[in-house]
């Protein structure tokens, strides 16, 4: 067994695997439309396959082309993305849909330097468009990449060094060369990485390039990629309180940047030491808020730990209050700790 891979072998093997393994996944069309191509790398960054299949089509029913998605308001497209996390990239989703619209006629360009101008569109996002759209042979590297690379070529460094990802970026343009389709071989590295060179227990076994591969051969396939240091989390405390009025609710719009930005909200205190005191709420003239239930959200960067209140209908409220019927909430961009919060106060059923 070589430890060296033989890059013809190595794309032969895994374009083949991949064409009679690939997952049935509802953006693999036989015929990729490019505008799908976008919608869907954008919702995949940082979000399972899972989630994203079952956001994918309503928001393409809701914004079917780039058109309706460049001209609808942020707001609209900010709903159309809840439940996916990490609202900066449905902006820029947006942001890309505006720019493609305002200077390519509407058309998603084909050229991979005219991908990376738009906004929201890294290297690897513009790889993806160009090879699995326009079968250009432009390398992609993802974390499954590199986890898979690093495997193949035995080498026990940390996955997210500089060195490291630039060493990925060049040893996939190499294969991308090598490959016959490069739409059909990227896939193919995203697919076993995501598939069976799992970071936990890789299935060997299965493996369509297990003769390929150094790690396999070292026996280091568990102890590569060196794992990174866990980044501490911040911890945040939030009061919400809940002021029914009728059959509508107070919210608030968080500030346009920062976490959870622009999402609607019950209204928050936010404190990054324990303030869970009723009292505050009380200070900016709200009578008598009792509390309801507690409940932390651990996000990858912070554990927010909310506190419920609930207070009765108020002669005065803050001014950046509005006042919206609870059955068009979910129309509206709301956290997943937020929806939380309002299934315990029983403004959402579950
Ligand atoms: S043999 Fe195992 S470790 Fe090597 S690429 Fe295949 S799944 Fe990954």
């Amino acid at each position: 067994m070589s430890t060296a891979p033989d890059d013809p072998i190595l794309t032969q093997s895994l374009e083949s695997w991949f064409t009679t393994n690939a997952r049935d996944l509802p953006w693999r069309t036989k015929a990729r439309d490019p505008y799908r191509s976008l919608v869907s790398e954008l919702m995949l960054q940082q979000t399972q396959v899972s989630r994203v299949i079952e956001k994918f089509e309503p928001f393409l029913g809701r914004f079917p082309t780039v058109q309706a998605l460049a001209k609808a308001p942020e707001d609209d497209v900010l709903a159309a993305w809840a439940g996916l996390g990490y609202y900066r990239r449905a902006r820029l989703l947006h942001a890309c849909a505006k720019a493609i619209v305002e200077h390519h006629g509407g058309v998603v360009p084909n050229s991979l330097d005219e991908l990376l101008e738009l906004p929201g569109i890294g290297r690897y996002t513009a790889g993806a468009i160009a090879s699995m759209v326009f079968h250009q042979r432009a390398p992609i590297v993802d974390g499954n990449v590199i986890r898979v690379l690093l495997r193949v070529h035995n080498q026990p460094i940390p996955q997210t060094d500089k060195a490291t990802i630039a060493w990925a970026w060049e040893r996939s343009a190499k294969l991308v060369h090598t490959c016959e389709d490069p739409a059909i071989f990227n896939e193919s590295m995203m697919e076993l990485g995501a598939t069976v060179c799992v970071p936990k227990g890789p299935k060997c076994l299965q493996c369509p390039i297990s003769d390929q591969c150094g790690a396999l051969a070292a026996g280091t396939t568990e102890s590569i990629p060196i794992p990174k240091p866990r980044a501490k989390q911040k911890h945040l405390y939030c009061a919400s309180l809940v002021i029914r009025d009728g059959d509508s609710i107070y919210l608030e719009q968080r500030p346009s940047k920062g976490m959870w930005a622009g999402m609607y909200q019950l209204p928050t205190l936010e404190r990054d030491d324990r303030a869970h005191d009723p009292n505050e709420l009380m200070a900016s003239g709200i009578d008598n808020p009792k509390h309801i239930e507690s409940f932390t959200h651990i996000t990858t960067h912070r554990i927010v730990e909310f506190a419920i209140y609930r207070a009765g209908a108020q002669s005065q409220t803050p001014e950046n209050w509005t006042k919206h019927p609870i059955s068009t909430l979910d129309s509206l961009a709301i956290s997943n700790a937020q929806v939380k919060a309002m299934r315990i106060a029983g403004i959402l059923g579950s």
